[in-house]
């Protein structure tokens, strides 16, 4: 008997495990590609799948065909025509830039965007140095964030950019309102904000599962 409310007890232990996991994960940020111009070129979606891991999706069009460098740039700021305004790589750990670099790479960089001929698609990658929620990686912070498209390819060892030419275009990120102070808990930050469910949470399943066992245990009983 005492074996099965153990199961059970583990079995609650492991929701909880994964319950907290999916809360901490899933925070969001999205942006807007644009050319020089101005003009529309795709949108950009971020998400934190796990603790460690950001997903970006990139859906565009009227790109040129070819090889070109991408990457999550400093400031959340697209002024053209050269985006300047975006600054560097996001660098938090000052390291040099590219993925292939010895002494590299900075955290905003990103394998190549491989454009097909027509000029849309779908760019898809996953990043473990950069993050959407509190902490030192993390991506969005005062300054915002940019992801910039270059002209060319990134050879993803020479420092500052690859080679890979001008800034082509760019979007301003922005993380959804989940992940932005929450004002109704007088500014608590999203980390406690998730806190705040997952306690409750927590504490219903341990109760839930307490109480199945002892059900359970007390059938066994008669
Ligand atoms: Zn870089």
């Amino acid at each position: 008997m005492k074996k099965l409310v153990s199961l059970v007890m583990v079995i609650a232990m492991f929701m909880t495990f994964t319950l907290s996991t999916s809360l901490a994960a899933g925070q969001t940020a999205t942006g807007e590609i644009k050319d020089k111009d101005g003009k529309a070129l795709g949108t950009v979606n971020l998400t934190q799948t796990n603790d460690s891991t950001v997903r970006l999706e990139v859906k565009y069009n009227n790109l040129p065909p070819g090889t070109h460098g991408i990457h999550f740039h400093a400031v959340g700021k697209c002024e053209g025509p050269d985006f300047a305004s975006a600054a560097g790589h996001f660098n938090p750990t000052s390291h040099k830039h590219g993925l292939d670099n010895p002494d590299g790479g900075h955290a905003g960089d990103l394998p190549n965007l491989v454009v097909p001929a027509g000029g849309s698609g779908t760019f898809t990658a996953t990043s473990q140095q950069i993050s959407l929620m509190d902490g030192p990686n993390k991506l969005i912070g005062q300054n915002g964030a940019a992801l910039v498209i270059h002209a060319n390819a990134d050879d993803q060892k020479t420092d500052p950019a690859g080679n890979s030419g001008a800034r082509i275009a760019c979007a301003v990120l922005s993380a959804a309102p989940a992940n932005l102070p929450a004002s109704g808990l007088g500014g608590a930050s999203s980390s406690s904000n998730n806190l705040f469910w997952i306690l409750p949470a927590c504490l219903g399943i341990f109760l839930a599962a307490g109480l199945g066992g002892l059900v359970i245990a007390r059938r066994n009983l008669r």
